[in-house]
């Protein structure tokens, strides 16, 4: 298993549009990278020039300690997963993963002896003498890991494996990579592993790290925590968590953020934190730091407009001042509100807001990250 390094990477297309900004990525050995983004942000156009499947405009790819830019795709030491996991239709399952190590000149009983390796740890020993239209859509992407996995790859490389599956099976497909992976790496064979998808709650679950995307520049690389605590800009704090973060545009002024009709109190521990104080700023809270409050002193007056029962909690949708903000409720807290009521108070906790600067949209309030 190898490292990856992009370096300046970027990638130009035949009519003159560039998809790829020069961005530059470490992913670590043994390391579960995703990338993540809204469509269009060019998380394809970069994991196929990390395949050799679309030229590199300039830039560089390294793979381990290799320049790879120039070599075609079978010599890199890559495998790729799709959503279409384009099994061989005419071969059982056990011939298409035999294949690629057959094509690649291994021995029939070399295969064979892979095969079995293969099918135990993804547990479709049951299924090797079917053919793929006798696959459910699960299994059929379980086949198509093993052909992955069995050639041993320096990265693995993933693009939506799981968008053409059911939400279930999407979660149970989600908790089957990440343990294999936590399995390779725990029997001393660490996957390096770059995972695509537009889905913040597969790249939440799945990466060590996480590159967010967008318009083909990188917007911030980090943990799940660190993206979720300290989101350096509106665009990863908007893309990441559910609900979206609430968002509210004012002013600071001293230690207190003004809206249009309404002033929220900033703790100094925040205050000391600014780095800028932008004319247009906005307060950002997440829904679930935004708590029902009954008559405190600093809560916010809100319009309840609708309400949807999640279950175990409620989302409180509200406008304050005409801007749109949600609220998380629990359930117990929402029946002990009056429901009458067409104003609700809510309280932002101090400790969970941050302040962005509303024209380039940086945060200017993060945290010294440990
Ligand atoms: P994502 O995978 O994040 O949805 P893509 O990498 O597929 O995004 O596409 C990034 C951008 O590049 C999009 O604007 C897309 O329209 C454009 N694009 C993709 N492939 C081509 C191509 N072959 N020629 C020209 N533009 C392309
Ligand atoms: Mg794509």
């Amino acid at each position: 298993m190898a490292r990856l390094q992009l370096k300046n990477l970027e990638k130009v297309y035949g009519g003159g549009f560039k998809a790829v900004h020069g961005i530059n990525l470490d992913v670590e050995e043994g390391e579960f990278m995703v990338l993540v983004g809204p469509s269009g942000c060019a998380k394809s156009t970069t994991l196929r020039m990390i395949a050799g499947l679309e030229d590199v405009t300039s830039g560089e790819i390294r793979i381990g300690d290799r320049i790879v830019n120039a070599l075609e795709p079978g010599k890199r030491g890559i495998a790729m997963v799709f959503q279409n996991y384009a099994l061989y239709p005419h071969m059982k399952v056990r011939t298409n993963l035999a294949f690629g190590l057959r094509i690649g000149g291994a021995s029939k009983a070399e295969a064979a002896v892979a095969v079995e390796e293969v099918a135990k740890i993804l547990e479709i020993e049951p299924l090797l003498d079917r053919l793929p239209k006798q696959l459910s859509g699960g299994q059929a992407q379980r086949v198509a890991l093993g052909r992955a996995l069995i050639k041993k790859p320096e990265v693995f490389l993933f693009d939506e494996p799981l968008s053409n599956l059911d939400a279930k099976l999407r979660a149970s497909m989600r908790v089957r990579i990440t343990d294999l992976h936590k399995r390779l790496r725990a029997e001393g064979m660490p996957a390096t592993v770059v995972y695509v998808t537009h889905d913040q709650t597969e790249a939440m679950t799945m990466g060590d790290r996480i590159c967010v995307m967008k318009d083909g520049h990188i917007m911030q690389v980090a943990t799940p925590k660190v993206l979720y605590d300290s989101p350096a800009n509106l665009f990863v704090a908007g893309f990441i968590g559910s609900p979206e973060m609430n968002v509210i545009d004012g002013q600071v002024d001293g230690d207190s953020f003004r809206t249009a009709g309404q002033v929220i109190r900033l703790d100094e521990a925040l205050t000391s934190r600014l780095t800028a104080r932008p004319d247009a700023a906005a307060l950002g809270i997440r829904p679930q730091h935004l708590k029902l409050a009954d008559g405190t002193n600093g809560a916010l007056h809100a319009h309840l407009k609708s309400v949807e029962f999640m279950g175990h909690e409620v989302y409180l949708h509200a406008q304050l001042d005409g801007q749109p903000i949600t609220s998380v409720a629990t359930a117990a807290e929402y029946d002990a509100m009056d429901r009458a009521a067409d104003m609700i108070r809510l309280l932002p906790e101090p400790a969970n807001i941050h302040i962005f600067d509303r024209a380039s949209g940086a945060n200017v309030s993060l945290r010294a990250q440990g």
